[in-house]
Order: C-alpha cells, then structure tokens, then sequence
C-alpha cells in the first residue's frame, strides 16, 4: 500500500485535472490516477462558457491556441439569432490545448499522474482505498461510464426515450464568424466552434431513431446545405470521433469519503454546450467540501449547481423532438430577450468555493494524523 495521500482523483481528463488542480492549489497532497497515457483527445463542442474560461483563468490555467467567441448563433435555414454573452468571452478550444495547458499547471504544482485503471475501491470511517492507493478522499472523474459510480452502486437508469449521440471532427479554414453556430435540422444539431484563427470543429448531436443506418461525417453535413457550402474543400485536420450514449444518472455524488465530479456525477446532453462549465465548477465545490471535511455536504451543492441545466437541457431536447419545434427559431428571432435570457444561464456561475473555508484548513499535522473529518462518512 502506498503513503495515505489528502485527495486521489480518478480520471485524468480535463475535470479530474481540474480538481487535482483545485486541491493543490488548497494545500493538500493530491495525485491523479489515469487509465489513458499522454495528451487526450475527445469528442467535444469544445466551446468553454464564460464561466468555464473564469474558472481556468483563477486555476492559473494558461492557453495559447484558442479562439474567444462572443455569444451562440443558432440558424436554420434563411433564420438566425444571435445571443452575445453579457459576463465575458467564450473559448473555442481543442480538446488536446486543453489538456495539454491542464497537464502544464499540474506538474508546475507537482501533482503526480499515474498511469493506472481503477477497478476496486474500499473505504472506511479514515479513508479510501483504491487499487492499493491509500486517501482520505476520492474524487471520481472517470467520465460518462464511471467505474467508481458503479462499482460504488451510485448508478441509476436513463429516464429519456431514443439515446442520444455525438461525432466531432476539425477541419483547416478560417472561421467566418465570431459566435459558436447551431445549425438546426429536424433530425439533428451541427455545432460549428472556431478553435483557432485558421481551423473550426464541427460537432454532430443525433438520436439514434435519426440515424438512418451507419453516420458518418459526410452524411451529417449533408443535411445543411450551407455549411457544405462554408466546408467545400477544406482539409480535415483530425478524424471523426464519437460518443454516447449521453444519459448518464447518478442516485447520489457523495458518498463516504467518494465524491462523483464532472460526468462521472451524471449527464444529460451537450445540446446547451456545459459540460466543462459543471465540471469545472463542480470540482471547486468538490475541493471545498474536502477542505471543511463535510464530503456530504457536496451532494446538496452539487444539486443547486445542475439543476438549471437539467431542467434547461430536457426541456430543449422535449422541445426538439415535439410538433412546436418548428416554432423555436421564429420565437427566438422575434423575442430576442429570450435568448438573452438564456445566455446568461448558459454563463452562470460563481468560482469562487461555494462554501466557507477557512484560509488553512488543511495543516501538515492534520495531514500526517490522517481524517480531518468531523463527519461521519458511510461506508460505500
Ligand atoms: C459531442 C459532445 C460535444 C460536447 N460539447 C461540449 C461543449 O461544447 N462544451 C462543454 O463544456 N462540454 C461539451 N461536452 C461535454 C464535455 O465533453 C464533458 O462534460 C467533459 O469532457 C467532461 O470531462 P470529464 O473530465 O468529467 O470526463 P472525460 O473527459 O470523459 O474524462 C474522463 C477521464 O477518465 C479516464 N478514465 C475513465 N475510466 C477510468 C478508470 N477506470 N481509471 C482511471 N481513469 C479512467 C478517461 O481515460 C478520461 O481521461 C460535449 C460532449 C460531447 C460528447
């Protein structure tokens, strides 16, 4: 067994890095256990929300290829709506820069990455056990098919219809607009994020009753006319990636000293594009929670946290899927506030910890003695 560490995160991707990030910068010991080697790719819109850009920005996070956008753009057909964030820019980032600059401050914090899948875990009233890798507290990070949410009995059914999927891929061209474009067709959306000053990603989101035999990239785009049209010729600078299905649901994010963060807590969809905006901010109300020894405490926050985007994300998608879908865009062009409105959800959020800590909790004594909790953790 290995030296009983503050904090172990499993999952190394960008809300794992986060998190390690977060509790370092708190003062505690922390490393990251990760299944994959090097820097990771992943099918993603890879548009930041403002307060996703906040929250690395605090962490000391820097990013050197990134493209700021200013607001959402759907369009359908001849219709667009613009909607400008109020709170600050947007980043189109890739998936790779992001991990990449995640990777940087980790190690500028020596935080250890270890090359490991995660497979048991055991904890007790002092801490947890994973795979022989002693802590006080376990952060899960390990995505949409969490093993520490099942492995723990967390996971719960999908309650939504027909899954739903996403397939992503970049090509080289200058992007034409300074807003993350939706382009709405009946059986899918096409998210078009500029990621640099010469390159743009192109997510897919579909259901699986749309896809009408194998999806490709190719038979995507076919069903809007004027991206092709903006596509025509450029190079592809990486190949298509998918995932899903999305749903993904959880009966509780903490339990003893486990705390689920980022996907691995539960997920809807990336229709409103915040996965990394919750996981980010979930990984601060995580740290905190840690640092006061009230793991329980996170579930309640956690909660107020997604709630918007839960409730938002399904009434989008029933709205997409019914007979008034068709009415979304003249609503939105006609009442442009709404969308607003909506934008301004989109960017919510406030990084600083969510609950109370004390500037140094966390002493090197309480360290070596081992829980600092005042809790009493159960057993998972
Ligand atoms: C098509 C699509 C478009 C999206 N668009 C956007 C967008 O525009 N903006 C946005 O904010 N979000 C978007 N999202 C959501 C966003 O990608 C996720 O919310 C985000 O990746 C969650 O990060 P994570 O670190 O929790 O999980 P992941 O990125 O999945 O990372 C999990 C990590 O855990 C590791 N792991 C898994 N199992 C184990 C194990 N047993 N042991 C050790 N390590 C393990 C994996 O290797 C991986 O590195 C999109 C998602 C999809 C699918």
């Amino acid at each position: 067994m290995t030296e009983r560490r503050d904090v172990l995160v499993a999952g190394g991707g960008p809300v794992g890095l986060y998190a390690a990030i977060e509790a370092a910068r708190a003062g505690l010991d922390v490393a990251v256990l990760e299944a994959r080697p090097g820097v990771l790719d992943k099918a993603c819109g890879e548009g930041l929300m403002p307060a996703a850009v906040e929250a690395l920005l605090r962490a000391g996070v820097s990013v050197s290829r990134k493209r700021e956008f200013a607001g959402i753009r759907y369009v359908e057909g001849e219709r667009r709506v613009d909607g400008r964030f109020s709170r600050g820019p947007g980043w189109g980032i890739r998936r790779t820069e992001l991990h990449g600059a995640l990777m940087r401050r980790a190690r500028e914090l020596g935080i250890r990455v270890i090359a490991h899948r995660v497979n048991q875990i055991v904890q007790d009233e002092q801490g947890v056990i994973v795979d022989g890798h002693a802590a006080r507290y376990l952060v899960a990070c390990d995505g949409l098919r969490s093993v520490v949410r099942r492995r723990l009995g967390l996971e719960l059914a999908p309650r939504r219809g027909s899954p739903r999927f996403g397939l992503r891929q970049h090509f080289r061209v200058a992007p034409w607009s300074d807003f993350v474009e939706v382009h709405l067709h009946p059986l899918s959306e096409a998210y078009v994020t500029p990621v640099a000053g010469d390159e743009v990603g192109v997510a897919m989101l579909f259901d699986e009753r749309s896809r009408n035999g194998a999806v490709t990239m190719q038979g995507l785009l076919a069903r809007y006319p004027e991206l092709c049209a903006r596509l025509e010729g450029a190079e592809t600078t990486s190949t298509p990636r998918g995932a899903g299905p999305f749903e993904q649901r959880s009966s509780r994010v903490a339990c003893g000293r486990v705390l689920l963060v980022g996907d691995a807590a539960g997920y809807l969809d990336p229709i409103t594009g915040e996965g990394l905006r919750l996981g980010f901010l979930s990984a601060i109300a995580a740290v905190a929670a840690i640092r006061r020894g009230e793991a329980a405490a996170y579930d309640r926050h956690w909660r107020r946290l997604v709630r918007r985007y839960w409730w938002g994300t399904s009434a989008l998608l029933a709205l997409r899927r019914s007979a008034l879908s068709g009415l979304m865009m003249p609503v939105l062009c006609r009442s442009p506030w709404l969308f607003d409105r909506i934008l301004d959800g989109l960017s919510e959020g406030d990084v600083t910890p969510a609950l109370p800590v004390e500037a140094d909790c966390v002493t090197s004594a309480a360290r070596t003695q081992g829980s600092g909790s005042t809790s009493t953790p159960r057993v998972g």
